[in-house]
């Protein structure tokens, strides 16, 4: 039994047969005492006494069972037996006859299994319909006629109505109010739910009383016809009563499986275990789901309390139960234990079905969404990822980043380490995609387990690592004031023990990636530059950050380290190298931005000029002017980097033809990016150019430096094989600061090599430096080179590379870069000068 119905068992039915107690003693007493005209009527007779039980009996038995909710409420023939009473008994006797009366019909109905009730539920609607017969005998005397005559007048017709009247609010009150406690409802609803349809028969059930009233007062044999037109009317009641019943049950089931539409598996149950309770008046309900994976869960709920889960399979046999199953797949078990005894009536079993049918079908569309959930949940952790290392990608890293970022108390100081792995696109286009996918695979693995907790995100540190496009990869360390063991208060991005910890980190990134490997049977060396920015959480957002690191990588890259951080000094012209890119590609199409300074290269001995090399120069609209260093790097890098070279080879190319026209015979010399010589475009390109400018091609000088990915591939050697078969000069610039240099000029064939300007201005100081620069020179003359030295700013560089047996020298102690047309007057003095040298050569 449930706790609500112990709970009815005991204090309710008490608290009734209290109030019936009083009732009767209110009866017997109160009105009495009270000296009321009604009550001059002779005590009755036992005979008179035992009608009067009767009709009481008779009218509490001849009931029409109203379900409301999950309880019965019976609709009796009360008010016609009080109409009745008031007539037959004084009012001192009607409550005692009522409870006589009621009790009896209570104890047939224990013989009569269907209706039969629990005894608390008995002793309580017999306690209520004595109340109410008190509360009727009450309302009636205030207009009781005084000569107790029983003569159906007016007035006492009156008086019957009231007491009729008084005696169903009484009982209906009482009754909506126990329902309405037991369910946990409010009052008002259950008293209109199951009193609103009631009122023609209270007023029928009047009527009745004031017809046998009136039969008495005329001739009581008349009163042989009362049966039959009770019966008839008994029955219209019942109809109507069901026709009632059923409507609302229908609309409460029409609830029930709205209700049941619910996205989650366990709301879904929830309601369904409350629509059951509440439709089929059960006193508990389980249901037991099972997923499509085969897991079974259990949840079950009592007519006032939670659902809860619970084991699956029910511990007792329930009144009914249900397989729920949809398309031939069960999804689940429906089991009820009704709170009264007896079973389902046959409708209540066909809707029973029906609703489950209905749990059935939203169960298996809870599974259906929660299914759906997981798969959109787990596509988007797929379009977070990058496929290929299997790290968040950049929005991934973003999202991430920037939660990481927001969750920081302000001023914790974060840092974001920018990973670009140097000359990745030759890589790429050399060994191709296969080979540089799997070394961006085997550099996020190194780079994982550079981590502290080893996987890629989500370690327990919170740093996040994500690949975010082509070589770039990045870092973000939210908690450096952990990692150091210095509180937050340190403010602002100057933090020394931070940052020197952050550039460890850095280094130890980038050695890790630049342990050799082999991709695709080649033994790589790959280096990487990394980018740090340290700020204060709370004063930049993730976009700031990564601009910032992205400067300082290109630091990096351009300061030749392999780890540079963020100086806000040098923001003022690097700026992030999109917009940079964009501006250049703007700079390609127009005339003026984009121009060259020239540099004479000077013969040491007997003077002359040997050569000249153009130097590209870029006249930023906004920028001011720039040096290549402050552009070239994000050209190469990028697909401009084809149109640039073509574009500066054009000019170049184009003063040549303009000098040639005034007599200057000199050679021009055009630096190209190492990148241009994997481009296998290029050799066809010059010669077009050269034809275009009517320039001979022994005339143009190429100036290449060499890269470790460089010396081994085919594809180098064919540009520039391709190139000196065209009659192109080329020149090794940088000479001695590349990788094996020596190794390259027995391997590439040259016509030049210009000694970097760092041995120029250490040799001076430096013996060692000296005798390097001196093995140079007679190196490249054994193989019949010209050398040309660079960097030469004083008249003591000079002496020494003449003592040397250098042949020519270029830089800022003959003449600096200057506009073509200044170095084209400068080469018309020279040629004449050098004429007039000839000349004295001549007389000497
Ligand atoms: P580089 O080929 O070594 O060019 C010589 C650099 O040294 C020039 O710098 C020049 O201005 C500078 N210089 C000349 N004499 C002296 C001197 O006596 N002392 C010192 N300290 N420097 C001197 P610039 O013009 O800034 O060019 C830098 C580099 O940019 C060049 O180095 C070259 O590698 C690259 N570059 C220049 N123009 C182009 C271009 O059109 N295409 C490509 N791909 N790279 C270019
Ligand atoms: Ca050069
Ligand atoms: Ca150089």
């Amino acid at each position: 039994m449930t706790a609500t119905l112990r709970r009815y068992g005991t204090v309710v039915p008490l608290v009734a047969l209290v109030l019936a107690g009083a009732g009767v003693l209110v009866g017997a007493r109160v009105i009495p005492a009270a000296g009321i005209p009604f009550l001059d009527k002779p005590a009755p007779t036992i005979a008179l006494l035992a009608v009067a039980v009767g009709v009481a009996a008779l009218a509490s038995l001849a009931m029409v069972h109203v379900r409301v909710g999950s309880g019965t409420v019976g609709l009796a023939w009360g008010e016609s037996a009080i109409v009745i009473l008031c007539v037959l008994l004084p009012a001192a006797w009607i409550p005692a006859a009522t409870l006589v009366g009621v009790g009896l019909a209570r104890a047939i109905e224990w013989l009569r299994p269907p209706h039969r009730d629990e005894v608390s539920r008995s002793v309580w609607s017999t306690g209520v319909l004595t109340l109410a017969a008190t509360a009727g005998t009450v309302a009636a005397n205030l207009l009781m006629p005084t000569d107790g005559q029983r003569d159906l007048t007016p007035r006492l017709a009156v008086a019957l109505c009231l007491a009729a009247a008084g005696y169903a609010v009484t009982g209906a009150t009482m009754i909506s109010w126990s329902v309405a406690r037991r369910h946990g409802e409010a009052f008002w609803p259950v008293f209109l739910r199951a009193n609103g349809s009631k009122l023609p028969m209270v007023i029928g059930n009047v009527a009745v009383g004031l017809a046998v009233v009136a039969l008495i007062g005329m001739n009581a044999r008349w009163l042989i016809l009362l049966p039959p037109a009770l019966w008839l009317l008994h029955r219209a009641y019942a109809y109507r009563m069901r026709l009632h019943d059923e409507r609302r049950n229908w609309q409460t089931f029409a609830d029930a499986t709205r209700q049941l539409n619910r996205l989650d598996e366990k709301d879904a149950a929830s309601a369904g275990i409350r629509g059951a309770l509440r439709l089929f008046g059960g006193g508990r309900a389980q249901l037991s789901v099972i997923a499509p994976d085969g897991e079974v869960r259990g949840y079950r709920g009592e007519t006032d309390g939670e659902v809860v889960a619970c084991a699956p399979t029910p511990d007792e046999a329930p009144t009914v139960g249900r397989e729920l199953v949809v398309g031939g797949v069960r999804v689940g078990d429906l089991h009820l234990w009704l709170a009264h005894t007896g079973g389902l009536r046959p409708r209540d079993r066909l809707m029973f079905a029906a609703y489950a049918d209905a749990l059935a079908a939203a169960l298996h569309d809870a599974a259906t969404h929660r299914e759906l959930r997981s798969m959109i949940e787990r596509s988007a952790s797929d379009l977070a990822r990058d496929p290929l290392t299997g790290l968040p990608n950049r929005s991934a890293f973003f999202s991430q980043g920037d939660a990481l970022l927001r969750e920081l108390p302000s001023d914790t100081p974060v840092a974001l380490l920018l990973l670009d792995i140097d000359e990745f696109k030759d890589v790429n286009d050399t060994l191709g995609h296969g080979a540089g996918d799997e070394l961006l695979r085997i550099t996020a693995s190194r780079l994982s387990a550079e981590l502290p907790a080893g996987p890629a995100s989500g370690s327990g540190t919170g740093e996040l690592l994500a690949r975010l496009d082509g070589d770039e990869f990045a870092v973000l360390l939210p908690a450096l004031a952990l990692v150091d063991g210095h509180p937050p208060e340190l403010r602002g991005v100057d933090f020394p023990e931070r940052l020197s910890y952050v550039m460890a980190r850095a280094r130890a990134l980038a050695g890790g990636v630049a342990t050799p490997s082999e991709v695709a049977g080649v033994q790589l060396s790959i280096e990487a530059s990394v980018g740090v920015a340290v700020a204060a959480a709370g004063t930049v957002d993730l976009t700031e950050l990564l601009r910032r690191a992205s400067i300082a990588m290109y630091q990096a890259k351009r300061g030749g380290s392999s780890v540079a951080w963020y100086e806000p000094a040098r923001d003022l012209v690097s700026t992030d190298r999109l917009s940079l890119l964009a501006e250049v590609r703007e700079a390609l199409a127009v005339d003026d931005q984009l121009t060259l300074a020239m540099q004479p290269a000077m013969r040491l001995h007997g003077g002359g000029v040997t050569g000249v090399e153009a130097l590209v120069r870029w006249r930023h609209p906004r920028r001011g002017d720039l040096l290549p260093a402050d552009f070239v790097t994000v050209v190469e890098r990028s697909e401009l980097l084809g149109e640039f070279t073509r574009y500066v080879l054009g000019r170049a190319l184009a003063v040549a033809a303009a000098w040639a026209a005034d007599g200057i015979d000199v050679p021009v010399a055009v630096n190209l990016s190492p990148r241009s010589l994997l481009d296998p475009t290029l050799p066809a390109a010059v010669a077009a150019l050269l034809v275009q400018h009517d320039v001979p091609p022994e005339r143009l000088v190429l100036e290449i430096t060499e890269t470790v990915v460089m010396s081994e591939l085919a594809v180098i050697d064919d540009v520039l094989s391709a190139l000196r078969d065209m009659g192109v000069r080329l020149a090794v610039d940088d000479f001695g600061t590349g990788y094996s240099s020596l190794t390259f000029l027995t391997r590439v064939t040259v016509d030049e090599v210009k000694i970097d300007r760092s041995f120029v201005r250490r040799m001076v100081e430096s013996e060692e430096v000296a005798a390097i620069v001196r093995t140079t020179i007679e190196l490249a003359q054994g193989l019949g080179l010209r050398v040309v030295a660079e960097g030469v700013e004083t008249a003591e560089q000079r002496a020494a590379l003449t003592v040397l047996g250098c042949t020519s020298a270029q830089g800022y102690f003959f003449h600096p870069p200057m506009p073509p047309e200044r170095l084209r007057e400068l080469l018309l003095v020279l040629d004449s000068a050098k004429i007039v040298n000839i000349r004295q050569e001549d007389a000497s």
